[in-house]
């Protein structure tokens, strides 16, 4: 038996007569008559299926009500998914959440690419076609003494290339303590396979000496192929080649020596306060023939690959059918070209690349961040903040050993479970990713802006209400 006020189906407004009412038609100003439509029918056909499904239902099928909810769902749907987010977790390379940040003057470019037409491949000189690449392989040959550079979509997609260019039909020599995998998807015996080219292992997990590498080397080996170790470090008992030996066993030999850089920081890191990571000058001026790196990690540019070495062998790579399938765009190639100038001056680098601003943010600063979101949420009933020290890591696959000191904010209510107070931060808008240890959340400043404090502190207000 239905309850007496149960809606009956045949009280569900017809599709036509929702349509007429004025509600509607801002709808369908907004979003077009296609989607509000079939939005409006999907609805009509769940509150169809749960009044089948339970006849007692009691459901509002006032026109009115239904727009409401029909405007609601449609604004939910034309979000975008792709959102912004303030990164409280103190890595500075996420990957999760897109690694590097841009540098306004990246921003920029990358927008005036978007809107416009370029000059992406026309000489304006001429009034000829011209290189894509112009731009940029000239501002990654000053900056790093190459003698050539190509760019890519990704480091990943740069080792691809430079494997099925210079390797197949043949072998690439790698070190066992360097089968490197990097977040999952990114593994080097994998990605030599896919190339073409054989893997031949040498050494062991924690020694490989340069005998090795040349007991190995036979007339199918093509490169010796040396992999830094960029998310993890083998310690203790270890041995390994210098660059400089490999690439002169490489030259002896003539093989081709190449080295995947991974973070590739094109600049020295200590005088930042960081622990050093090789840079692509040093690679190469030890004699490694090709280096290639990521452009968002330590660079601090945009997702790229780059290629940088000798000039007969990156020719080899730009006639090779690969690369047109892992090419760059307009919006990449103006974001890259403008963070590669901003390196001009190294010492002013730091200072305008947000992912070495943030590495190298001194801890007064992070004090100062820490104490005035603490000051912000200290008002709020219930809640205890308190400013912690703590130590934080790069991410991305970049300097794993390096435990930079940070400062955190602990929070907690008695009100709301610490997984429930995370799960509220995401979902707010701009959404706040901290972590939770020994149920409390903890929110680290070092990847906080001093603008963002009063966003954080405004999204915890909100979800605290
Ligand atoms: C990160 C990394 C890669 C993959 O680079 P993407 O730019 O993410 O494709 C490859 N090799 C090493 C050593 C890395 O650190």
């Amino acid at each position: 038996m239905a309850c007496p006020d149960a809606t009956p189906l045949r009280s569900l407004p017809q599709v036509q007569r929702l349509l007429e009412s004025t509600e509607a038609a801002s709808l369908v100003a907004a979003y077009g008559r296609t989607q509000v439509l079939s939005a409006v029918r999907r609805h009509l056909k769940e509150m169809r299926a749960i009044l089948r499904e339970t006849p007692s239902a009691h459901l509002d099928a006032s026109p009115g009500a239904i727009l409401a909810q029909l405007a609601e769902k449609l604004e939910r749907e034309a979000a975008p998914r792709l959102r912004r987010v303030i990164n409280a977790t103190g890595i500075v390379l996420h990957t999760n959440l897109g690694r590097a940040p841009l540098a306004p003057e990246a921003v920029a470019a990358a927008a005036e690419a978007a809107a416009n037409y370029m000059n992406l491949e026309y000489d304006l000189e001429t009034g000829q076609r011209g290189s894509r690449y112009q731009g940029v392989l000239g501002l990654l040959c000053e900056l790093t003494g190459a003698e050539a550079a190509l760019v890519v979509n990704n480091n990943a997609a740069a080792v691809l290339l430079a494997l099925a260019a210079l390797a197949v039909p043949g072998e690439a020599v790698v070190s066992r303590g360097e089968l490197v995998e990097i977040g999952g998807s990114f593994r080097v015996p994998e990605v030599i396979a896919q190339s073409g080219a054989r893997l031949i292992e040498v050494g062991t997990t924690n020694k490989t000496r340069i005998g090795d590498y040349e007991r190995a080397i036979g007339p199918d080996t093509r490169i010796l192929l040396k992999v830094h170790p960029s998310n993890y470090r083998i310690q203790g008992f270890t041995a390994a080649p210098e660059r400089s030996e490999l690439a002169l066993l490489a030259r002896e030999c003539g093989l081709v020596a190449m080295e995947d850089l991974g973070s590739g920081s094109l600049i020295d890191l200590r005088p930042l306060g960081l622990p050093a990571e090789p840079t692509v000058r040093e690679s190469l001026a030890a004699g490694i023939d090709l280096v290639t790196c990521s452009g968002d990690k330590l660079l601090g540019g945009p997702q790229a690959g780059l290629i940088l070495g000798r000039a007969a062998l990156i020719a080899r790579l730009k006639a090779h059918p690969l690369l047109r399938a892992l090419r760059l765009d307009k919006m990449t190639l103006g974001a890259l070209e403008a963070t590669l100038k901003l390196y001009r001056s190294p010492e002013l680098a730091a200072g305008r690349i947000p992912v070495l601003a943030m590495l190298s943010a001194p801890l007064e600063a992070l004090e100062r961040r820490a104490e005035s979101l603490r000051a912000e949420l200290a008002g709020l009933p219930g809640v205890t903040a308190e400013v912690r020290e703590a130590t934080g890591f790069a991410g991305g696959g970049a300097l794993p050993e390096a435990a930079i000191p940070t400062r955190l904010v602990a929070l907690h209510t008695p009100f709301l479970e610490a997984e429930e107070l995370t799960r509220r931060l995401r979902l707010h808008r701009p959404a706040v990713v901290g972590r939770i240890k020994d149920g409390q959340l903890l929110l680290d400043l070092r990847t906080v802006s001093d603008a963002e404090v009063h966003e954080v502190a405004a999204a915890c207000r909100a979800v605290l209400a």
